[in-house]
Parts: C-alpha cells; sequence; structure tokens
C-alpha cells in the first residue's frame, strides 16, 4: 500500500479530498468495510478481519454520497469504479437480466481466478440502488425483472468465492424501497446515513469549494466563511457549492459589460465579496430543508 495514501487515510485529512463534514461518516465505511485491505499488521491478518461485502450509503440528494464511493476507490486503488446508474440500467436489464449481472462481476471473477489474494480490488457503485432493488413483487409492472435483477445480484453476492476482490457500494435517498434481504448481513451489510451537514461541516465545505478563489486571492476579506456557514442551515454540499458557484459568477457580473467587453475593468479590482455571497444565498434555496421545514 502506498505509504502516502496510508497516511493521508490515518489522519483522515478530508478535505484534501474534497470531502467536507463527513469525518465520522467516511470513517465508520472505511473501518468497517474496507480497512483490512490497507492495514497490512498482523493483528489485523489474526483477527482474520475481512471487508464487509456491500456498504450502503442513505441520505437526501447532494450531500456527498457519490463522493464517499469515489474517493474510498481512489484510496484503496480500486479499478475504475463501475458505476451502475439505478434507471438507466433497469431499463438495459429488460430481457437480459441475467446476462447483465453476469457481466457485471465478470473481470473481478476472472482475475480473482486468475490472481487470488493478489487481485486488485473491483469497485462496483450502484447510484439510485433503490430503482434496480426495489421490494420483490412491488413493482406495478408485473413483468418479474425487478424480481430478476433482485434474485441475480443476491446470488452473485452470496457466491462463493467470487466477491472476495469486490467491493459494493449502493446509493440511495430511499432506503425504505430497498429489499430488505438485500440488506442483511453478509450482504450490504453496512448501512451508513450521510446527512445534511452540520454548521461546522459547512464551515469545510465551503472552505474546499473556495480554495481557488482564495489560492487567487480573489475573495474579499469581508467574507467570514463562518458567517456564511451560520446562513446556509439545511443546505446539502451541493448546494453550497451552488452558492459559490453563484458567488462567483455575481461578480462576474458585476465587472464584466456584455455590451463593451473591452473596457472591462483592472484585474486587481476583482473580488468575490461578502455581497456577492448573500445574493447567492437568497438566489439558491435549500431543497430538502425547505420541505421539511414545511412539515414541521
Ligand atoms: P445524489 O443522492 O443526488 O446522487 P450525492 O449524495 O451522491 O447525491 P454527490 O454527488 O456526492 O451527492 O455531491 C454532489 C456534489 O456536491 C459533489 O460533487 C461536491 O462537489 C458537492 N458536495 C456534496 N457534499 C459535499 C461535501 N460533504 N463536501 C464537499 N463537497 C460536497
Amino acid at each position: 500500500v502506498d505509504s502516502q495514501q496510508h497516511q493521508l487515510v490515518q489522519k483522515f485529512d478530508l478535505e484534501n479530498l474534497g470531502i467536507g463534514g463527513l469525518r465520522a461518516e467516511f470513517g465508520q465505511v472505511f473501518r468497517r468495510a474496507f480497512a483490512s485491505r490497507i492495514f497490512p499488521q498482523s493483528f489485523v491478518k489474526k483477527l482474520n478481519v475481512k471487508h464487509a461485502k456491500g456498504v450502503l450509503l442513505y441520505g437526501p440528494p447532494g450531500t456527498g454520497k457519490t463522493l464517499i464511493a469515489r474517493k474510498i476507490g481512489e484510496i484503496l486503488n480500486c479499478r475504475t469504479p463501475k458505476i451502475v446508474n439505478g434507471p438507466e440500467v433497469f431499463n438495459k436489464f429488460v430481457g437480459g437480466t441475467e446476462e447483465n449481472v453476469r457481466k457485471l462481476f465478470a473481470e473481478a471473477e476472472a482475475e480473482q481466478a486468475a490472481k487470488g489474494e493478489q487481485s486488485q480490488l473491483h469497485l462496483i457503485i450502484f447510484d439510485e440502488f433503490d430503482a434496480i432493488c426495489k421490494q420483490r413483487g412491488a413493482t406495478r409492472d408485473g413483468t418479474g425483472v425487478n424480481d430478476n435483477v433482485v434474485n441475480q445480484l443476491l446470488s452473485k453476492i452470496d457466491g462463493v468465492s467470487s466477491l472476495n476482490n469486490v467491493l459494493l457500494i449502493g446509493m440511495t435517498n430511499r432506503k425504505d424501497l430497498i429489499d430488505e434481504a438485500i440488506l442483511r448481513p453478509g450482504r450490504f451489510e453496512v448501512h451508513v446515513e450521510i446527512g445534511l451537514p452540520n454548521e461546522e461541516g459547512r464551515v469545510e465545505i465551503f472552505r474546499i469549494h473556495t480554495k481557488g478563489i482564495r489560492e487567487n486571492n480573489v475573495m474579499a476579506a469581508d467574507v467570514k466563511l463562518e458567517e456564511l456557514a451560520k446562513l446556509t442551515k439545511n443546505y446539502s454540499g451541493a448546494e453550497i457549492e451552488g452558492v459559490v458557484r453563484s458567488a462567483i459568477s455575481n461578480t462576474f457580473n458585476r465587472h464584466v459589460d456584455m455590451e463593451h467587453p473591452s473596457e472591462t475593468i483592472q484585474h486587481s479590482d476583482v473580488m468575490v465579496t461578502h455581497a456577492d455571497f448573500m445574493l447567492a444565498i437568497e438566489e439558491i434555496t435549500p431543497a430538502f430543508g425547505q420541505a421539511k421545514d414545511e412539515c414541521e
């Protein structure tokens, strides 16, 4: 294992990895699922620690589930992850379910057969997992296609030696829709909720997404990330990223006169200001938080 990667993980330097506010969640996924792969100490061997076959990341949209899955893959030096999109793949599966599920695992199985323990890790990420693994018998179309997908996936996951070199990460906004059989121990057994970031997390996320403008010295001194974090309760990471993008575009609009582009002002005067951020926060409202507040 690359020692730099090892150190990175030990410190959980998530800011460097571009993940803000998810230290505990990332640590949980990492330890429970994959640590045995990168901690070669003898006690790990003696304990016979095995990585979980599957991890389910669930929570509202835009909270960093895909980020975590991809970063885990990078840290563990996985093969380029296969990303399976729920609804898309579901259509592809029609008529060829078994063949398609078989194909997903075929490369990993072949490498394991050839190299045994030396096989590289293969990561398969299921986006919108609920669309693939709906509770059996619950589909409305009565084709049984969904049931076939679930059954086929279960048989792959349970398959004898097939999954020692495969990591599965499922992601969903609707854990309640997923067939329970697939969430049992030995299958997608590690469930980690990725919720909306708290204030401290939001500061980290703002720091990550303003890194570029801070390094280029174009963020005004009146911008206080702590203050922005206070004003963005219920915002997801993706929405905070949107706020930063929108603030930058407000700055751009203030400075560039589209009718007289050649009269653009001096570079040294261009700054993303607190007012640019305030306008951006007004423009972007948190989808999930708002809905929740209305229910309360
Ligand atoms: P969905 O359920 O809609 O697929 P998701 O939880 O998988 O959403 P991501 O795709 O990981 O969300 O996040 C979208 C983008 O939002 C990321 O590429 C990243 O730029 C930003 N983002 C989300 N969460 C964080 C975070 N905790 N730290 C930094 N950036 C974040």
